[in-house]
């Protein structure tokens, strides 16, 4: 990855922090926040057909079918904003959903450079999706309907059942870059820097610049 497009993927389970680095990465890099679970959250609010369709699923902490997800992405990296690249936060979900981004992004010329893994211990995940109820509620909006302890306790089957074998796609590729997640957020922002400089200066090197 050099001073060309950059696309990463943040990966870890619900709660691990991708959200918050997503939003760093975009107001510190420019690099636009592409979260598929917000812009359905987007969609449920607005009422449109597609929220519609995928309300109940969401409340249930199941995933939205691999269509969907990929429709919605498709559409969102032709935006010009993603011209510089992308920091995709909970897609992809699933090994379809990572074959049909390779896919994409190989027909626009682009690859995912960089998968960065939060690790984050399940006990934490939880503590976590307490306090972001409670911090919902602290500011009078309303929580997240799968927050739930029962909703995220299925969130993270679903997640080692469907999603955590993308591991094991990516590491093939040689892309994976594991970070710890359970460190202060600040710490875990500066990792997710050096990580991101040090690939980029290898590649620089590489090309000779
Ligand atoms: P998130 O905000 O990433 O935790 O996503 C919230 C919810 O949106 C998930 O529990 C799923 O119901 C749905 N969702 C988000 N991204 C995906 C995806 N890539 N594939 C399938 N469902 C998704």
């Amino acid at each position: 990855m050099g001073e060309g497009a950059v696309n990463i993927v943040l990966f870890g389970p619900p709660g691990a922090g991708k959200g918050t680095q997503a939003r760093i990465l975009t107001e510190r890099r420019g690099w636009p926040q592409l979260s598929t679970g917000e812009m359905l959250r987007a969609a449920v609010q607005n009422g449109t057909p597609l929220g519609k369709q995928v309300e109940a699923i969401l409340a249930k902490g199941e995933l939205v079918t691999d269509a969907i997800v990929i429709g919605i992405v498709a559409e969102r990296i032709d935006r010009p904003d993603c011209a510089k690249g992308a920091v995709f936060d909970g897609f992809p979900r699933t090994i379809a959903q990572a074959e049909a981004l390779d896919k994409m992004l190989a027909e626009r010329g682009k690859k995912i450079d960089l998968v960065l893994e939060l690790k984050v211990d399940d006990a934490a995940l939880v503590q976590r999706a307490e306090q972001r109820v409670k911090e919902a509620q602290a500011k009078g909006e309303a929580a997240r309907s799968d927050d739930t302890p029962q909703t995220l306790k299925y969130r993270l089957e679903v997640y080692y059942k469907n999603t955590a074998p993308l591991l094991a796609f990516y590491s093939r590729q040689g892309k994976v870059v594991t970070v710890d997640g359970m460190a202060p957020i600040e710490t875990v922002t500066k990792a997710v820097a050096r990580v991101i400089d040090s690939k980029r200066g290898w590649f620089a090197r590489l090309i000779g610049r």
